[in-house]
């Protein structure tokens, strides 16, 4: 009897294209299946029907679902886009995943993935196609809306006595016993087994007329009929695998599948390109590879720290928030419980609405969970009766949610002991708010730490600070990190990738690679590859070390030009370890850091000694305190900042002093009297300078120096400091010339620059990749500020792209005087100073800038840097 017909729907908006149409003559001829294709308009494919997922590609391009009828559909996205090895897309759901028709299956960069792939055209075909009977419910040429229905599925039953009629056209049993043959071969495509080999098999298997079957190394066998089930060999380069076909012309397709598959490229393209009788590679040498994206258990995040780290995967699963035990006064605990979960339900929602925003629907559904529970009754009433029995707020959500932790535990049920990881989220979400002062920078006792690589969904600094000095490398799931976080990183040297994702929190190993310079996390790596990571290692090591036999030398380019490598600290005590790093002065002492983690500002006594032990660190080098950056991201608990619907545009920087004259004039007098304190009568001038953030125009810079003035006309101090202004407000770059008449000196932070230029909030990990100060737009502000500042004031680069080895040596050769990074990252870029020829790249600027993006000023930045013409001019 057949069934009703299943209708498929659009899986994204977009132009209907017949798959005759599509430049791809494996989906035109439907060697993988009938089906229909769709050219994208949006950037996030989601499931045609309800099923199951049955293949993810390794590469993240693809994905195969089976609908509850048996019909297998492959959902591949864009052409030749396997070779892109993954990068641009991102997999939303796992194998094995039950979904439903609407669920969001694959996240893609439209414009990277366009422009590096032959095309976005997404065919969706039904691989296992038997007796069904396809029909378009659109024409091609029409755009459809996401969930519009596309086909419908006829599965007209002719088939269905057939059972797994798939090899229908086979070799019947008989026959195949007397001609089995078999073949041992090592996969030489360089994206492996993927949907058009696969579909090339089965074609062969078809031609010749046999049953084709594939055993790869571990005895898993794979049907070629089925393209799934090939894909679901994962099959890699270098794979050994046998084939065995089974028919009267078993040789020939043995003969045709092997030459397939032990051709180094399979792409029509490349394919007509190779020699027929190139050899095969050795497995060898397929996983000595260079590229690190195309390889199986490997996550791919944003570099925030570079380096290579190399160790054991351990959680960070840091001890509960301290919270005091009893309270005298149960009303008031009552209040500050309803205090602390309303802060977290406002954070939740603000994470729930970021995730749906990004399209991650999965994520925001968690929220949504947690939300529910963090408004169950039954918790909220059991946290209250034992505050009525005397514990404190958080001690009572602590036991409220611990038994009921408990009483998940003890079930049978793995459904309901996974939400075990929830209600530990939500306990310690809660105890937060509530913790004692100073609880966040507890030691963690784990030794397990120690040389591990963290895996951690997300860290605070000074959780980070505690642990520090004993791991070896960090890697984030999230969402929600600060970049300071990241400078934190970088100033410690600890290697570090964000923005990895949830798989993140599942992964282990005993010996993983972090390659945080390119962002890559390798759970996986076999021994020859550990062996090869492990060699590269130590030659960054023994460069670090020669590097840093050099580090307190000047950094002269090849050309001649004398470049100031300073340093970015946050106390006196980073200071001393600059100096030791070789800093030729500091180029940003972020003075808010003395303010952070306190009940309350620093006295101007603490402060003054502060800021003098750092000028006397440096020796009479140079130091530039940056005033007070409060705000947006920086918070101090015991100021309320003035409400700002988007803090990032609001009362920030040096725009609050007037809201706040006190600590600022505090600041700067406590600032006045070090400099006096520490000033050599010998120095024409001071060592110590002062530098404004978030200005925006020149009436502020003058604002400033008058309260400079009327503060050391009131102490009595004649010598003032330099002052000048950080340049980190696209208007303050293009109003550059105005500022500098009346700045002493230039400081970009290109951190801000870069978010405010391309309205991209350098907090968003999904933003990260784009957020890139190699942006034209950005270079052009850079250049605005250069060309403002010519004959008037120096100019300084204190944000990241100071340590960014491509960025830096690019802003030198546009013509910055001085970068200022962390302390770690300085030996190494004095030794890349020292090889550069600013003159010869500077010759490459107009051509960097009219480029289209951040992504390819980098690509082009780095193809020069690697060429022998770079290295003989540099
Ligand atoms: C910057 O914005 O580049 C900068 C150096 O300041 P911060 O990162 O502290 O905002
Ligand atoms: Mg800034």
């Amino acid at each position: 009897m057949a069934s009703s017909p299943l209708i498929l729907s659009a899986p994204l908006r977009g132009l209907v294209v017949a798959l005759g149409d599509l430049p791809d003559p494996v989906f035109a001829a439907e060697a993988l299946g009938p089906g229909i294709a769709l050219d994208p308009l949006d950037d996030i494919l989601h499931a045609p029907c309800d099923g199951e997922v049955i293949q993810c590609a390794r590469t993240r391009h693809a994905v195969t679902l089976r609908d509850d009828t048996g019909g297998e559909w492959l959902l591949h996205l864009g052409l030749d886009t396997v070779d892109l090895a993954g990068d641009g897309f991102t997999l939303l759901v796992a194998e094995g995943e039950r979904i439903t028709a609407g669920t969001a299956l694959l996240r893609f960069d439209a414009d990277r993935v366009a422009c590096q792939a032959k095309a976005l055209l997404t065919p969706i075909v039904l691989t296992n196609a038997a007796d069904q009977r396809l029909e378009l419910l659109a024409t091609p040429g029409q755009v459809v809306e996401r969930g519009e229905a596309l086909l419908l599925c006829h599965a007209d039953g002719a088939g269905e006595a057939e059972g797994a009629g798939l090899n229908s056209d086979a070799a019947s049993d008989d026959d195949q016993a007397a001609t089995e043959v078999r073949r041992e071969l090592t996969v030489a495509a360089a994206s492996g087994v993927h949907a058009r080999p696969a579909a090339r098999l089965r074609a062969i298997a078809r031609a010749h007329d046999v049953a084709l079957r594939l055993v790869a190394a571990d005895g898993r066998e794979a049907d070629a009929a089925s393209v799934s089930a090939l894909l679901n060999l994962g099959l890699v380069q270098g794979s050994r695998v046998t084939l065995v076909a089974r028919g009267a012309q078993g040789e020939a397709a043995l003969e045709a599948a092997s030459t397939l598959l032990a051709t180094p490229e399979t792409s029509p393209a490349a394919a007509s390109q190779a020699p027929a009788e190139a050899p095969a590679p050795s497995a060898s040498s397929s996983t000595a590879r260079a590229d690190p994206e195309g390889e199986p258990g490997q996550l791919r995040g944003t570099r925030a720290s570079p380096g290579i780290a190399i160790g054991p995967l351990r959680h960070y699963d840091p001890p509960l928030p301290r919270v005091a035990e009893t309270a005298a006064d149960p009303a008031a605990e009552r209040q500050a419980l309803t205090a602390a979960l309303e802060t977290v339900a406002a954070t939740l929602e603000a994470s729930r609405r970021a995730a749906v925003a990004q399209g991650h629907q999965e994520e925001a559904e968690i929220f949504d969970a947690h939300l529910a529970w963090l408004e169950d009754p039954a918790l909220r009433e059991a946290a209250e009766h034992h505050i009525a029995a005397g514990s404190s707020a958080g001690q009572g959500w602590y036991a409220a949610l611990q038994r009921e932790v408990e009483r998940l535990e003890a079930s049978d049920s793995a459904l309901l002991a996974a939400r075990v990881d929830d209600l530990r989220d939500l306990q310690r979400r809660v105890m937060t708010p509530l913790a004692e002062a100073g609880e966040d920078a507890r030691e963690v006792a784990d030794d397990d730490l120690d040389g591990a690589i963290l895996i951690a969904r997300e860290m605070t600094p000074s959780q980070f600070v505690a642990v520090a000095g004993r791991i070896q490398g960090l890697c984030l799931a999230a969402g929600g990190v600060t970049s300071h976080l990241a400078i934190l990183a970088r100033a410690r040297g600890v290697p570090c990738v964000m923005g990895l994702g949830e798989a993140l929190l599942s992964l282990t190993a005993e010996r993983a690679v972090l390659d945080a310079t390119h962002g890559v996390l390798e759970s996986a790596p076999d021994a020859e590859r550990l062996a090869q990571r492990e060699a590269e290692r130590e030659r960054h090591r023994a460069q670090a070390r020669a590097a840093a036999e050099q580090a307190q030398g000047v950094a002269v380019t090849r050309d001649g030009r004398q470049v100031h490598v300073a340093a970015n600290v946050g106390s006196a005590a980073e200071a001393e370890a600059a100096a030791r790093a070789g800093a030729d002065g500091v180029g940003l002492l972020r003075s808010e850091f003395l303010f952070l983690g306190r009940a309350a500002a620093p006295t101007r006594d603490a402060q003054q000694r502060e800021y003098a032990a750092a000028l006397a660190a440096l020796g009479g080098k140079p130091v530039i305190v940056r005033l007070l950056d409060i705000g947006a991201d920086k918070q101090l608990d015991y100021l309320t900042l003035p409400a700002a619907p988007n803090p990032a545009l609001g009362e920030r920087g040096i725009r609050l002093w007037r809201a706040f004259p006190e600590l600022f004039d505090t600041q700067l007098e406590a600032l006045l009297l070090a400099g006096s304190e520490v000033a050599d009568a010998a120095q024409t001038t001071l060592p110590l300078r002062l530098m404004l953030p978030m200005v925006s125009d020149v009436g502020e810079l003058r604002w400033v120096r008058q309260r400079l003035v009327a503060c050391a006309t009131a102490l009595g101090i004649t010598r003032l400091p330099a002052l000048g202004v950080m340049i980190e407000v696209p208007s303050a770059a293009l109003c550059a010339a105005s500022l500098a008449r009346e700045a002493d000196f230039f400081s970009i932070g290109t951190n801000d620059l870069t978010q405010y230029a391309l309205a991209m909030d350098r907090e968003v990990a999904a933003l990260a990749a784009h957020c890139d100060v190699l942006h034209p737009g950005v270079l052009r502000l850079i250049q605005a500020t250069l060309d403002g500042a010519a004959g008037h004031c120096p100019v300084g680069v204190c944000g990241a792209a100071a340590g960014d080895p491509l960025a830096a040596l690019l802003l030198v050769a546009m013509g910055v005087d001085e970068l200022s990074l962390e302390p770690a990252g300085i030996a190494g870029l004095k030794a890349s100073l020292r090889a550069l020829d600013t003159a010869a790249l500077d010759a490459r600027v107009p051509e960097l800038l009219a480029l289209d993006d951040g992504a390819a000023v980098r690509a082009a930045l780095t193809t020069w840097l690697d060429t022998p013409a770079s290295a003989a001019q540099a």
